[in-house]
């Protein structure tokens, strides 16, 4: 919560609110966001690939292994391995995040992604889909926070549900604090 704000703080990643953060340099400014969202809530933007120190622009990475272990490699290179980086930077930003009342993800994000990031096996072949190894640590370690991608964002009962959970954290919070 920002203090004497009168919105609910959400943590978003940050190249959704057009920040030119991804590996290429670019952003994936979501206009969805934009227009319903940036009237309800403030926002906390978070980039974890840069947070752990991998730069702009870097090289892409991609999910590979197994659901349980999954490890972010190169595309290019895989032996160029950012896995603990990315844990790491997930485990340091969890008491700023304990703070916000929802977290926007981009979906398909190797770090990022909340449940359709593809898994790679070592020859190439996808596996699945699954989370992104930062939005994993997150969603384990606050259960009660509520969650969504921009994929989901674009239904409009879910984008509904979601500000309405967001609403009722940023409530309690107040509650708890006052
Ligand atoms: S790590 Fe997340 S916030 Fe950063 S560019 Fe990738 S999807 Fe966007």
């Amino acid at each position: 919560m920002v203090p004497g704000s009168k919105r609910p703080l959400v943590a978003i990643s940050s190249c959704l609110l057009g920040e030119n953060v991804r590996y290429d340099g670019r952003h994936k400014r979501d206009p969805c966001i934009a227009q319903y969202l940036s009237t309800h809530v403030d926002w906390k933007p978070v980039c974890p690939e840069v947070g752990a120190g991998l730069g702009v622009p870097r090289p892409a990475i991609q999910l590979v292994g197994t659901e349980e272990r999954p490890a972010a490699l190169g595309v290019e290179n895989s032996s160029l391995e950012v896995t603990e980086a990315l844990l790491e930077y997930a485990q340091r930003m969890l008491p700023e995040l304990r703070d916000v009342n929802g977290y926007v993800f981009k979906s398909r994000s190797p770090s990022c992604g909340l449940v359709d990031t593809p898994l790679f096996d070592s020859s190439g072949q996808e596996l699945a889909q699954t989370a992104g190894l930062f939005a994993r640590v997150i969603v384990a370690a606050l259960p009660a926070l509520p969650v969504i991608d921009e994929q989901q964002l674009h239904d409009t009962q879910r984008r509904a549900r979601f500000l309405q959970q967001v609403q009722a954290c940023w409530q309690q919070q107040k509650s708890a604090g006052s």
